[in-house]
C-alpha cells in the first residue's frame, strides 16, 4: 500500500489538539448567527480567510470570537460533537483534547460543572456513534491570574472521575512563565493529576526547565526549542519525556521558517520521544492526517517511521497500562492488515 493511503487509513491517537482551536468556519457561522454575534466575515470563504492564522496577537482574537459565540451547554456540547466526528473521520480511536474552561465561565458564565456534563454528552455520543474516546485536558491560559488558574486546577481535580486527565497550560508563552502557575499545579499534582504543559515553543529552554522542574510535566506540549540547550535535550532523552510536536502550527508561529527547517529530524536523532499533532487544525489549515502526510512528504519518513510515531502517542497517552496495551495491541493489527 502506497504511504499516503496508508496513512489517511491507519488508526492513530492526537494528544495536542484544541476543541475550541478546531471548530470549522462553517460551524462558527452557525454559532454566530444562532446566537447573534456579529462577525467580521460573513461567507465561510471570508471566515476562511479571517482564520488563516497571521500573528499571535490574531490568534487570540480568533479564541476570543469563540467564547463569543459559545453561549450555552448546548452550544459546547455541539462543538464537541462536531470535534469528535472530526478525529472519528480520520480514524484517530483516542485523543487527549484540551480545553479552556475559564474562557467560556468568563464570557457566558457556564459553570464548569455544565461545561464538563455537555463534552461528556458528546463523548458518549461519539463513543457509541462513532466506536472513539477522548480524555480532557483542561488548560490555564497563561495570561489570566495565578488566583484563577488555582480555580481551573480545583475545576479540573473535581473532573478526574469523570473524563478529565490531565491539567494543562496554554496562551501566551513569554512574559507568563510555567512558575507564575506553581500552586495551580501543585494543586493538581497533590490530587494526582498529571501536568501536561505547552513550553519550548515562543519562549525558549527556561520554560520547559520550568516546566519540568516547577510544574512537575509529565510531558511537553510542543517543546521543540529544547535543541537551545544540550543539557535539556539529554535530560528529556534520558527520563524520555515525551514531546507533543505540532509541525505545522509551528511553521505558522514563526518558530521554524519552513516545514523543510523544522527540526524533526534533528529531534528524532537526538532520541526524543516524540509524537506527531495538529494544535488548531482548522486555523493552520492542516488535520492530523495531513501531518503525517507532510512529515512523510518533506523528511522522507517512511511505514515503519509513522508507525513507530503512531504508536509514541499511544505510548505516551494517560490511558491506564492495561488500556495502552490493548490499543497497542489493536494498531499493530490494524498495522499489519494494512501492509
Ligand atoms: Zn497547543
Amino acid at each position: 500500500m502506497h504511504i499516503n493511503q496508508f496513512i489517511e487509513k491507519m488508526p492513530k491517537v492526537e494528544l495536542h489538539v484544541h476543541m475550541e482551536g478546531s471548530i470549522q468556519p462553517d460551524t462558527l457561522i452557525t454559532l454566530a448567527e444562532r446566537n447573534q454575534v456579529a462577525l467580521t466575515a460573513k461567507t465561510p470563504a471570508e471566515l476562511r480567510q479571517w482564520y488563516t492564522f497571521t500573528d499571535f496577537p490574531h490568534f487570540i482574537d480568533i479564541y476570543r470570537t469563540f467564547a463569543k459565540c459559545l453561549r450555552t451547554a448546548e452550544d459546547i456540547e455541539w462543538i464537541a460533537r462536531q470535534f469528535l466526528a472530526g478525529q472519528a473521520k480520520q480514524n484517530i480511536l483516542y485523543s487527549e483534547v484540551t480545553y479552556t474552561p475559564y474562557s467560556q465561565y468568563m464570557a457566558n458564565g457556564i459553570s464548569f460543572e455544565d461545561q464538563l456534563a455537555a463534552i461528556n454528552r458528546a463523548r458518549d455520543w461519539a463513543r457509541t456513534t462513532h466506536g472513539v474516546e477522548m480524555g480532557l485536558v483542561p488548560d490555564i491560559s497563561r495570561d489570566i491570574d495565578p488566583k484563577a488558574g488555582n480555580i481551573v486546577a480545583h475545576w479540573a481535580v473535581d473532573g478526574m472521575q469523570d473524563g478529565v486527565v490531565a491539567l494543562g497550560l496554554g496562551g501566551y508563552e513569554v512574559g507568563n512563565p510555567p512558575e507564575k502557575f506553581a500552586e495551580a499545579f501543585k494543586i493538581a499534582q497533590q490530587a494526582g493529576l498529571p501536568a501536561v504543559p505547552h513550553a519550548g515553543e515562543t519562549a525558549g529552554p527556561q520554560s520547559i526547565l520550568g516546566a519540568l522542574d516547577t510544574l512537575h510535566a509529565v510531558r511537553i506540549g510542543h517543546g521543540v526549542r529544547c535543541l537551545e540547550d544540550a543539557n535539556l535535550v539529554k535530560r528529556l532523552r534520558d527520563q524520555q519525556i515525551p514531546l507533543e510536536v505540532c509541525p505545522t502550527s509551528n511553521i505558522c508561529l514563526n518558530v521554524f521558517p519552513s516545514l523543510a527547517e523544522h527540526a524533526l529530524p534533528k529531534l528524532l536523532d537526538e532520541g526524543l520521544y516524540i509524537t506527531i499533532n495538529s494544535d488548531d487544525p482548522p486555523m493552520f489549515n492542516t488535520t492530523l492526517t495531513r501531518e503525517y502526510h507532510q512529515i512523510s512528504q518533506v523528511f522522507g519518513l517512511g511505514q515503519q517511521q509513522i508507525m513507530a510515531l503512531v504508536l509514541n502517542a499511544v505510548k505516551a497517552s494517560l490511558l491506564s497500562e492495561k488500556k495502552k496495551q490493548t490499543m497497542l495491541t489493536t494498531f499493530q493489527s490494524a498495522f499489519d492488515a494494512l501492509k
